[in-house]
């Protein structure tokens, strides 16, 4: 055995020409940023797979966990990389699974390099015959219990017996931008990890109210960035002072509609900011039904202010799942640091679960909220996490 790699699998790849090309490259830059605090292992990439070289089998099974969060791999193999002599193949293939006894096995041949002396059929049959007489193992090429795979490249022969699924879709970068509500909860962390991990670049915006909400929120936010980071190479964030607009709405408007004119406020405030960056979506935590004020109708209430989609990756998650995933990627433990929303401290005791457009814009129609709008656009401050570490805290970025 002359080395041990995982193989990555691309994930939809039936784009030709120059779309493969930037597929692939982009792919690495991305497989590469995952792999930082993994000691930064060689990673590279060929028209059918890319490779990571591992120091040690031992970072197998840490390394496929986190590239199982990269977008665009279909699925990602142990691979023992040996010449291609069938003597050496097949003493690899028993290297491979002779730990095993009293199960089944199939031998799955890819036979890339055309030029090799056996054929596929043929390249099976050698090694399985030599497995089977030198180990503990039987054949079952219907429901085998392992499958050996082998693949017959130009440089080298390649085997596995394992893989993890990917996260599949395409390579983060490729899809263009979400612009993200960041709140300080458990859920828009969530939600943004899922459109990383599909492959959507995202910006974050987040509604600040001081003095009702305390810095200590963007504390909380740049914590969870950090853990963004990790998945894209830098995420911006825009803090909007959102106080003096929401005073006008509590003023204005009847208790029950209030949340209903905050969050058509927030998509109005979005829309500004996602023409200005580039995005080609909002995105929200928003669950249905998960609270009062998440219902089907008040969605269609909050997406009348603006003609882009709205992505809520959570639509129909349940909170222990979603409880289930910030544990996994380690915002739970920031998430539930107790802080103020803008949202929970002017939360009406009686929210209106089917609010009615024709209704927000009477309510919309008893204060001039445009200036307000664009006074609180004007106002917002950027915060770039770039390597796990804050930028231009204060200043305003493009
Ligand atoms: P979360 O846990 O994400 O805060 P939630 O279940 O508490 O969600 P809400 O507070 O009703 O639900 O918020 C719903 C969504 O609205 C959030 O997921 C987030 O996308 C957005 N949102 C709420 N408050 C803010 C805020 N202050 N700034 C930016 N976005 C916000
Ligand atoms: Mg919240």
């Amino acid at each position: 055995m002359s080395g041990d790699y995982l193989m990555i699998h691309y994930g939809e790849l039936s784009t030709k020409g120059e779309n493969r090309k930037s597929f692939i490259n982009q792919l690495a830059r991305n497989v590469r940023h995952a792999l930082k605090d993994y000691g930064s292992p060689a990673v590279t990439s060929g028209r059918d797979h890319a490779f990571v070289a591992l120091e040690s089998e031992a970072m197998a099974g840490a390394i496929a966990k986190k590239l199982q969060d990269v977008s665009g791999i279909q699925k990602i193999s142990l691979v023992h990389k040996c010449p291609k002599d069938i003597e050496t193949v097949e003493k690899t293939a028993l290297d491979l699974i002779k730990g095993e006894s009293g199960k089944t096995f199939k031998v799955k041949v890819k036979r890339a390099d055309k030029s090799y002396p056996l054929d596929s059929y043929g390249l099976a049959c050698a090694v399985g015959d030599y497995v089977l007489d030198h180990s503990a193992l039987a054949v079952d090429v219907h429901e085998p219990d392992i499958t050996l795979n082998l693949e017959m490249r130009k440089e080298a022969c390649y085997l596995y017996d394992h893989s993890y699924p990917g996260a599949g879709g395409y390579p983060l970068g490729m899809n263009g931008k979400a612009l993200m509500l960041l709140s300080g909860g458990i859920d828009s962390p969530v939600a943004s990890y899922l459109l990383l991990r599909r492959g959507i670049r995202i910006e974050c915006l987040h509604f600040a109210a001081p003095p009702y909400t305390s810095s200590a929120v963007i504390d909380k936010l740049l914590d969870i960035l950090k853990i963004l980071n990790g998945y894209q190479e830098e995420i911006k964030l825009d803090i909007v002072p959102f106080t003096k607009l929401q005073e006008a709405i509590y003023e204005y408007v009847d208790e029950p509609y209030c949340i209903t004119i905050m969050r058509r406020m927030m998509m109005r405030i979005a829309h500004e900011v996602a023409l200005k960056d580039h995005c080609l979506a909002l995105a929200t935590g928003e669950s249905v039904g998960q609270v009062a004020s998440q219902t089907l109708d008040s969605m269609v209430a909050i997406n009348a202010v603006t003609n882009f989609p709205i992505i809520r990756p959570l639509a129909v998650s349940d909170k222990l799942q979603i409880i289930g995933v910030s544990k996994k990627i380690g915002t739970y433990d920031i998430s539930i640091r107790p802080y103020e929303d803008c949202c929970t401290i002017f939360a009406p005791k009686k929210p209106k679960t089917k609010p009615k457009v024709s209704e927000c814009e009477a309510f919309e129609g008893k204060f001039d909220w445009k200036p307000l709008v664009e006074e609180c656009v004007a106002g917002i401050k950027s915060i770039l996490m770039k390597n796990g570490a804050p930028k231009d805290f204060g200043k305003k970025t493009e």
